[in-house]
């Protein structure tokens, strides 16, 4: 089949379609194979996978994951790339198209009663205006899936991998080491797609742990604690939690906590690995 991952066909598709790329959505297509075969090598594609693809545009990337995986989903929001789409990829019979906004699908839909225990995978070159939401509410979520391999923005990927103290380290970067082992599997310059982004993008591979790396009684404390110091990241952890509209811990509480761990009650949660993270929970959580 005819690989749509170059310039030219790519433009030989949008123009006979009368395509106009959406800004509002992110719509900026690969036309380069290279990154496309690393990213199939990265993700370990092979014919035992379902392939849950974000947003797969004209289908650049889709061809290549249907030639590898078992079966893919691929979930688009706009309505005018489904009749691309169905064009495109009409020599494959494991794919499925859905219509549909990934922030609002009934996920557990789009996996099997089999698929539910953890052997899908999820590839894709997200658009970057949803980035956060989609990567946090497959990790919150507890997605049934092994790994996600996605083209982000490189800042993202930046902060995705980073630790405390770094000016990139945020509740992304520690909700992305409590679920996963990330790595930042290629540098993409924005002449890779069309139309070129303003910004340069990076692929990146999260392997979901089999178990976290820290035992915590209330995950999801943990990660309100997480975003609230985070919130307000110029004051001071035993401030932004206090100051939190959806917790209910007065000051001295987290002051009393954080004295008990033997960290200085002036602290700012951009200092805090995900272990004390973890701890300041279990204490809190009492
Ligand atoms: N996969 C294609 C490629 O690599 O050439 C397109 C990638 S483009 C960066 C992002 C794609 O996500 C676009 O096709 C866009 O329409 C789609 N998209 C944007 N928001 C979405 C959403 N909320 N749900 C599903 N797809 C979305």
């Amino acid at each position: 089949m005819d690989k749509i991952a170059n310039a030219s066909k790519t433009m030989e598709v949008i123009k006979k379609h009368d395509f106009s790329f959406q800004k509002r959505y992110g719509q900026n297509f690969l036309i380069d194979s290279h990154i496309l075969e690393k990213i199939m090598d990265a993700a370990k594609i092979t014919g035992d996978d379902h392939v849950i693809e974000i947003g797969p545009g004209i289908g650049s990337m889709t061809q290549y994951l249907c030639e590898r995986a078992g079966r893919v989903t691929a979930v688009e929001i706009d309505r005018e790339l489904i009749p691309i789409l169905e064009e495109t990829l009409r020599g494959y019979e494991n794919v499925r198209i859905i219509n549909d906004d990934i922030l609002k699908v009934d996920m557990d839909s789009l996996f099997t009663a089999d698929e539910k225990k953890g052997c899908a995978k999820v590839v894709a070159n997200l658009p970057y205006y949803i980035t956060t939401p989609i990567v946090m509410g497959l990790l919150e979520g507890h997605a049934p899936v092994k790994s996600i391999t996605v083209m982000v923005q490189k800042e993202v990927a930046d902060r995705m991998v980073t630790g405390p103290g770094s000016k990139d380290y945020g509740a992304l970067s520690l909700a992305v080491r409590y679920y996963t082992q990330p790595h930042i599997v290629a540098n993409v310059p924005p002449n890779c797609f069309i139309p070129r982004p303003k910004v340069g993008s990076a692929v990146i591979k999260l392997d979901i742990h089999d178990k976290p790396p820290v035992r915590v009684t209330d995950e999801r404390l943990m990660f309100k604690l997480i975003r609230a110091a985070f919130n307000q990241r110029r004051k001071t952890l035993a401030n932004s939690i206090a100051n939190a509209p959806d917790l209910d811990y007065a000051k001295e509480a987290v002051v009393a906590a954080l004295k008990k761990m033997e960290i200085n009650e002036n602290i700012r949660g951009e200092a805090l690995a995900l272990e004390d993270f973890a701890h300041l929970t279990d204490l809190l959580v009492l």
